[in-house]
């Protein structure tokens, strides 16, 4: 395009009064609030400056203010198509709620709750009230108590029994969690002492006993969540510390992190402690998230003897880390699912038990639609992993559509602004698409979306 040619065109461009008054553009400003009508109208008018001074002689369009405007109104957090494989991604919000739980929440939430009124007295009541009873049954604890999350929660355990105190703790079991949670880190916070016994590798009850002095607040016990120690490796079980802090007179807390709260039996999972094993081999206090295995509302967990959450209760901790309606309400409904031996039906653990034939059909009916669309796909077999820093070791053997030929991170970056966004994984220079955590009738949107991001197809 000519210099002159371009600076005539865009000094031609609309103003926005003029926009405004523009018959064809009435109808949106009669449908859409004024202030993003403006500020799409605004964006437009860019847009086609940009097309300009690039040599691009389109002008105004006013597709583009269509457009802005779906951009503006689109909410910030919003669904997404988890074609990654993996069931509990924190990215993408870990554990889908069950249907009773989303329920419960939109029952609980429109209106007034009984929150903090005990109904029968007429007085306050506890929050926690609705979910300390089906907790104690399903772990075989004596009382229980739920804050923000479990990171939450282990800060709380160390703060209230461990402050100014020595809390011991493995050298195999100083963990980060992810997200910058480090246990030595959350010890400090609290004000414990932290006192590492052992190895790496190798720790063992006597190392415990040896250190256990006077000030000995708290003996630790951290699960290895997202990592496995193979090999030459020892460490005390939780039976063995039990009967040690008892015969001290010391707490023992056991950070378990991803809590099942029933086993969980599925082809390539391994097997994780349930809650209920570690309460009754004696752990004092057991800590675990609510929106990992256990498959509800993001959650940190605390369950016990009735003398420790009594202490953890008391401490102005708590009081900020509490949990809100609505968690209380969706976690009561998924709890209620444990109670009722319908646990493998919350979508977590339906999503993990799912058969290998299932997702074997599944991955061959978008291999279809994606071929029928021109898209260049071939049906590989993968591993998944659960996620969320649960089971390490876990492989789920699933099936995916693999796309090559294209750049694979910029299909993949295609995918995620599409409507909705579709998160994939990438191995091996390849695109998958992982079909475990896809339903049947996302596959087609899956497609189309594939189809619009891949070039030339
Ligand atoms: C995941 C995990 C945590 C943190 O749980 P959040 O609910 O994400 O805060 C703490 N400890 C262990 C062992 C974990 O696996």
């Amino acid at each position: 395009m000519e210099d002159a040619t371009r600076n005539t065109l865009l000094r031609s461009l609309p103003s926005i009064d003029e926009l405004l008054s523009r018959p064809s553009l009435a109808p949106l400003l009669s449908s859409e609030p004024r202030p993003l009508v403006v500020e799409a109208l605004r964006t437009a008018v860019e847009t086609a400056r940009a097309r300009l001074i690039a040599g691009d002689p389109v002008g105004f369009d006013e597709a583009d203010v269509h457009r802005a405007l779906q951009t503006l109104k689109q909410p910030n957090l919003r669904k997404v198509l988890n074609a990654t494989g993996v069931v509990l991604h924190t990215n993408l919000g870990r554990a889908p709620l069950s249907l009773a739980a989303l329920a419960r929440i939109a029952e609980v939430g429109a209106g007034y709750c009984n929150l903090e009124l005990d109904l029968e007295e007429g007085e306050r009541g506890s929050r926690y009230q609705p979910v300390i009873e089906l907790l104690c049954r399903l772990t075989g604890a004596e009382d229980a108590l739920v804050v923000n999350n479990c990171a939450a929660s282990v800060l709380l355990a160390f703060s209230a029994l461990a402050q100014g105190r020595e809390a011991i703790v493995s050298r195999g079991e100083l963990v980060e969690i992810g997200g910058g949670f480090r246990i030595p880190d959350v010890m400090r916070q609290s004000g414990a002492r932290m006192i590492e016994v052992g190895t790496t590798n190798r720790t063992r009850l006597a190392d415990f006993a040896e250190a256990i002095g006077p000030d000995t607040g708290l003996l630790v016990k951290v699960h290895r969540s997202n990592f496995a120690l193979v090999g030459f490796t020892e460490e005390a079980s939780t039976r063995e510390l039990a009967g040690l802090a008892r015969e001290k007179g010391i707490v023992l807390f056991e950070d378990l992190g991803s809590g099942a709260l029933t086993a969980l039996h599925a082809e390539g999972l391994t097997s994780e402690p349930t809650v209920a094993t570690v309460v009754s081999a004696g752990a004092d206090l057991v800590a675990f998230s609510g929106d990992k295995l256990l498959g509800g509302p993001q959650a940190g967990i605390l369950v016990g003897r009735r003398g420790v959450i009594a202490a953890l209760r008391k401490h102005p901790l708590n009081r900020a880390l509490r949990i809100d309606k609505l968690t209380v309400a969706a976690l009561e409904a998924t709890l209620e699912a444990y109670r009722d031996g319908a646990e493998d039906l919350l979508p977590v653990r339906a999503l993990l038990k799912q058969p290998r034939a299932t997702l074997e059909a599944r991955a061959q009916r978008l291999l279809e639609q994606l071929l029928a669309q021109q898209v260049d796909a071939r049906l590989i077999v993968t591993t998944g992993q659960v996620g969320g820093g649960a089971m390490p070791l876990a492989s789920l053997p699933s099936f995916a559509c693999a796309i090559g030929g294209a750049n694979a991170e910029a299909l993949h970056q295609r995918l995620r602004a599409a409507q909705p966004p579709v998160v994939a994984r990438i191995a091996d220079g390849l695109l998958l698409l992982d079909v475990r955590c896809l339903r049947d009738d996302e596959l087609s949107v899956v497609a189309r979306a594939v189809a619009a991001a891949v070039p030339g197809s």
